[in-house]
């Protein structure tokens, strides 16, 4: 980069870069006001927040509970099949609009401190395999735990975990399919038990369903001796 380019000030380049690429929003393509969003006010509005007293919340926390491997859960939104928030996660994962997993990460990491939760002491994606990392090129659940990260301050590990096993897509399954397709798919790496054990972990994940993959994950968790596993997820899908 030539040195005059370095003396030019971010925001002029931000600006510039905003005439050639004006800032859309990533789920119904409006141009927005202000670059600093990832969907208009109308999008943002339509997705609808979690709180902790909605059935829905409360069935998918007794769901994770059920192997007593989780032992608290936070959610920011719920998943619908159609609306902003499915075409937001669909260019996250699909579209690799990396920004949208630091945001829905920064959203996700303030819920966790409204919940008295932010002390927890480390933060952990769930782990992609290496086959579907290559074919992806990034895990979304990290990114989210990125953002997860800057706003607890609490630090990102993503040296823990291994998913040894590639499951299918959990897509099309049921309840017990799901949680066989996933059994024993996490495992731990030889440094993590004496790194973790008696320790807090935030477990981040994209979207919970029936809880059966975050609660596979949190058991491996376990295996290493942690103290405690807070379920984090983007969104609960119903
Ligand atoms: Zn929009």
């Amino acid at each position: 980069m030539p040195a005059d380019l370095l003396s030019v000030p971010l925001s002029l380049l931000r600006i510039c870069a905003d005439v050639v690429f004006p800032p859309v929003c990533h789920s119904c393509n409006a141009r927005l006001p202000h670059g600093d969003s990832i969907a208009c006010p109308a999008c943002l509005a339509a997705i609808v927040p979690v709180d902790e007293w909605d059935d829905a919340y409360r069935e998918a926390f007794e769901r994770l509970k059920e192997e007593r491997t989780v032992s608290d859960f936070v959610a920011a939104w719920y998943f619908e099949q159609e609306g902003p928030l499915r075409a937001l996660m669909h260019r996250l994962k699909y579209g690799g609009m990396t920004s949208i997993g630091l945001e829905f990460g920064r959203v996700l990491g303030e819920r966790i401190r409204d919940a008295g939760l932010g002390e927890s002491d480390i933060v952990v994606p769930l782990p992609l395999h290496v086959s579907r990392m290559r074919e992806r090129g990034f895990n979304q659940c990290e990114l989210i735990a990125r953002g997860v990260s800057a706003v607890t301050g609490r630090p990102l590990r993503t040296d823990l975990l291994r998913r040894t096993r590639f499951t299918p897509s959990q897509t099309p399954l049921g309840h017990l399919e799901r949680r066989k397709n996933v059994q024993d798919a996490f495992g731990l790496r030889a440094h993590a038990p004496h790194e973790i054990a008696g320790r807090s972990v935030l477990l981040v994940d994209d979207v919970v369903t029936t809880g059966a993959t975050m609660r596979s994950c949190a058991g491996a968790l376990h295996g290493a001796g942690v103290r405690a596993v807070i379920a984090c997820a983007v969104a609960i899908a119903r």
